[in-house]
């Protein structure tokens, strides 16, 4: 089963939900994770099962760092707040350094998140 993670920053955290609840067919035959706040409310508002990691500020985000490293994410879905600046904005250069690097399909808002669950073939 491929592991795919989720994140959205606040700003974009009912857009990530919309998005879990328009594909929750899809998403549900994944094996899915999501930083603490963004796998909260994705488990509430659209009632899929995941492994909530530790909130992204708090190293949610490094432990997606190191899932990519390890070979352990198959893709990741990251909805990035495009209009404020964030505290722990190294963190977020980090993963999405990581998810380049290794050449991780990355999705940064609705329409290449659907891209990146069309390659996936569910
Ligand atoms: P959160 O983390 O899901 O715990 O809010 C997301 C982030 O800001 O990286």
């Amino acid at each position: 089963m491929r592991r795919v993670a989720l994140v959205a920053h606040d700003a974009m955290k009912n857009a990530m939900v919309q998005w879990a609840r328009d594909n929750h067919s899809s998403l549900a035959l994944l094996d899915l994770c999501a930083t603490g706040t963004t796998g909260e409310r994705i488990q509430q508002g659209a009632g899929l099962a995941l492994t909530r990691l530790l909130s992204g500020p708090l190293g949610g985000d490094a432990q997606l760092g190191a899932m990519i490293a390890e070979g352990r994410l198959d893709a990741l879905i990251f909805f990035i707040d495009p209009l404020s600046a964030l505290p722990h904005d190294v963190d977020v250069k980090s993963l999405l350094r990581l998810a380049i690097l290794y050449n991780t399909p990355l999705a940064v808002n609705r329409v290449s998140a659907d891209a990146v669950l069309a390659a996936l073939n569910v």
